[in-house]
């Protein structure tokens, strides 16, 4: 079944034009990549499904609905969650007060204390830093919270943008392990990624972007055998 799709999609910044018809699905429990370079248009994708931007033509589907025109919260409240690139947490804000943030829908106490358990049995580390404002939270710290703040509304599909950006290796990894737990446990993810590598180890599919276009679509496993691939993003001659 089809959660999210984008057909021939179009998006500006005034005269500048970053999406040039692209046309993306993802399918009920895949991990879906968007990868590509500096500047080729993965974070305006992101912005421009959840509503930060709105297309200049084209169609976007979540299950089956136009959200094209939605404001951000109603799309948020359709079942997309977003973790933007540079994680957006509230540096003012304890780790507890920016998940009750992300949870900024529900009134049901227990449903935000059960919400917040599933985040703390997926990062252990935010539990012992509850009180810790987010702002002193390491960078590893603060995508772990970011990802536990896109869960909190229970997203069925979840967007993440550059999760390893500025991460050590070790960290890395661990996030990764994460979101491929997230998709076993039944969460849908379109995942946007500089590092290709890490991105189609987990991935079931991906795209690549360049310049505003899709250039190639395959399984993970054949982008990763692709000689565009590898010369262009793998570092592979
Ligand atoms: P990066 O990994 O560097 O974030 P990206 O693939 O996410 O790259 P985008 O940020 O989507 O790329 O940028 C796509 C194009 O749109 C680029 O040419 C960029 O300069 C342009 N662009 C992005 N944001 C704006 C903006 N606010 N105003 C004008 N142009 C923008």
């Amino acid at each position: 079944m089809s959660v999210l799709s984008l057909a021939n999609v179009h998006s500006h910044y005034g005269h500048i034009h970053a999406l040039k018809g692209i046309s993306v699905e993802v399918n009920e429990g895949e991990i879906v990549s968007l990868i590509g370079s500096n500047g080729a248009g993965k974070s305006t994708t992101l912005r421009t499904i959840s509503g930060m931007m709105h297309p200049s033509a084209g169609a976007i589907t979540l299950y089956g609905k136009d959200i094209s025109k939605m404001e951000p919260h109603a799309i948020v409240l359709a079942g997309l969650g977003h973790v933007p690139e540079g994680r957006g947490i509230f540096p003012k804000l304890t780790v507890k007060e920016n998940l009750e943030m992300g949870a900024f829908t529900v009134t049901d106490h227990r449903l935000i204390q059960e919400r917040m358990e599933y985040g703390f049995s997926l990062f252990p580390r935010l539990k012992e830093r509850l009180s810790q404002y987010g702002g002193t939270l390491s960078g590893g710290e603060q995508q772990m919270l970011a990802i536990a703040r896109g869960l909190m509304l229970d997203p069925g599909i979840l967007m993440l943008d550059e999760p390893s950006m500025g991460l050590a290796p070790v960290l890395v990894e661990l996030i990764f392990d994460i979101i491929k737990t997230l998709n076993d446990k039944g969460t849908t993810i379109l995942l946007v990624e500089q590092n290709a590598l890490m991105a189609l180890s987990i991935a079931h599919r991906g795209y690549v972007l360049q310049t505003g276009e899709i250039v190639v679509s395959d399984t993970a496993e054949n982008l990763k055998k692709n000689p565009l691939v590898q010369k262009a993003y793998l570092g592979m001659d």
